[in-house]
């Protein structure tokens, strides 16, 4: 049977390691060591300089968290995929291999919110300017671009707001201007839509989120289409005669990620291997119960609004449907009437965890603008639209009647 043409969870599952195993291991072994021999210095010299593709050191490549990128790049269809060891991580490394100082970012305001804090301080301070403008708007981000615009950054449903952006409409502009699209897609995965039809250029991933499984790890990805023409990048131009559409992963492998020294650790790539084997069941199940519970907390008197954009009242729920299809992630977020009714309902909560995290298991509630948001000033926190009346619920596995009851009672 010809491996390309199987459907997703067929591509997970059969990966085929890149050597065969010594035991005929049916799970790749976690390879837990910092360093690997060789029999000649001919051999490591090869390994060295990058001539034949053999482990030296476990913060450039490992056997174990290689097997993890190889999953993910059968099923992406990337150009590379590139594991660390968180999603800030992931988002780091990439802002950093596009950017230098004097370039510019385009993004919102309405981001995770270590990334803004990312944006905002870390890469200001080196001289990076970070452009929030509206990324619903196509035109606005158009207006933003400029000669030193190295990348416009964006998630594709923001968190907690979530908002939609067209991503054809922005990557028609961005491919206009020669600038890469880099898309942080932590909140649907794989199995829920295809970053690469969309035209985004570089995909960004919490594997903390969906794909460890069940909470049980950090960490990022970052995966390369190969859709871009680095030509016009100042940064990257240079590499271009040499990788050409490769020129952003030469950068990313042989100089960013081995200088930061973030690469995954064979444990959790292990972990996360497994993770991906039960993704689409997961993610069915989760987002079914969390369709559910939107419909029905929309019904109580209680709740003033609901937001989800599978939901046919919300204002994205034709461009969700369109990019995402019917049931978009397991996050939600519903209004109560202020922000005492919502600590007495994270108080009353009995069955659902109050913790931060989004798709463990578990199904967990935060109050996000005391929480994540809260070191933020109000000032801040109403520019990135995060209401002290909100609470966001990410859907686990649980039973859609246990997980309802719960609210029902602490709502009331
Ligand atoms: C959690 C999250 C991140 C950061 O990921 P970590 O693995 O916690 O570092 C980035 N973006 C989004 C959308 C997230 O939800």
């Amino acid at each position: 049977m010809n491996k390309e043409e199987l459907s997703i969870n067929g591509k997970i599952l059969h990966t085929p390691f890149g050597k065969e195993d010594v035991y005929g291991a049916l799970n790749m072994p976690i390879y837990q060591s910092a360093a690997f021999e060789f029999n000649t210095a001919e051999e490591m010299e090869a390994a060295f300089k990058g001539q034949v593709a053999d482990h030296t050191y476990s913060r450039i490549t490992n056997p174990t968290v290689q097997y993890f990128e190889s999953r993910v790049q059968s099923i992406t269809d990337a150009l590379s995929v590139t594991a660390v060891n968180s999603g800030m991580a992931a988002i780091t490394n990439a802002i950093i291999t596009l950017a230098r100082t004097g370039s510019n970012i385009v993004t919102s305001q309405h981001l995770f919110g270590n990334t803004y804090s990312f944006f905002a301080t870390t890469l200001a301070s080196f001289g990076v300017e970070v452009r929030f403008c509206d990324l619903k708007n196509p035109v606005e981000v158009e207006s933003n671009i400029d000669k030193n615009t190295c990348g416009v950054f964006l998630e594709i449903i923001t968190n907690p707001q979530l908002e939609v952006a067209d991503l054809k409409a922005i990557s028609a502009v961005t491919g206009q201007h020669g600038v890469p699209l880099v898309a942080d897609t932590t909140v649907i995965p794989f199995c829920g839509f295809s970053a690469k039809d969309f035209g985004v250029n570089i995909e960004i991933v919490s594997s903390t989120k969906y794909i460890s499984g069940g909470a049980t790890s950090l960490g990022g990805l970052i995966i390369d289409y190969g859709n871009f023409d680095w030509t016009g990048s100042s940064k990257l131009n240079p590499l271009v005669k040499e990788f050409g559409p490769g020129a952003f992963t030469a950068k990313l492998r042989k100089e960013i990620l081995r200088n930061l020294g973030a690469y995954m650790t064979p444990q959790v790539a292990y972990l996360q291997t497994l993770g991906l084997e039960t993704l689409t069941v997961r993610y069915e199940r989760a987002t079914s119960t969390c369709l559910q519970l939107a419909k029905r907390l929309e019904k109580l008197s209680q709740v003033e609004s609901v937001n989800y954009t599978g939901l046919p009242t919300n204002a994205f729920y034709e461009l969700s449907c369109a990019q995402f299809g019917e049931r978009p992630g397991a996050m939600f977020t519903f209004d109560l009437v202020s922000r005492e009714a919502c600590f007495s309902f994270m108080n009353k909560l009995s069955l659902v965890r109050r913790a931060t995290n989004l798709f463990d298991n578990k199904t967990l509630a935060i109050h996000p603008a005391s929480t994540i948001f809260g070191t933020f000033s109000p000032e801040v926190r109403k520019a990135m639209n995060v209401s002290d009346k909100t609470i966001r619920i990410s859907v686990g596995l649980e039973d859609v009647e246990d997980l309802y009851r719960d609210f029902e009672q602490a709502i009331g």
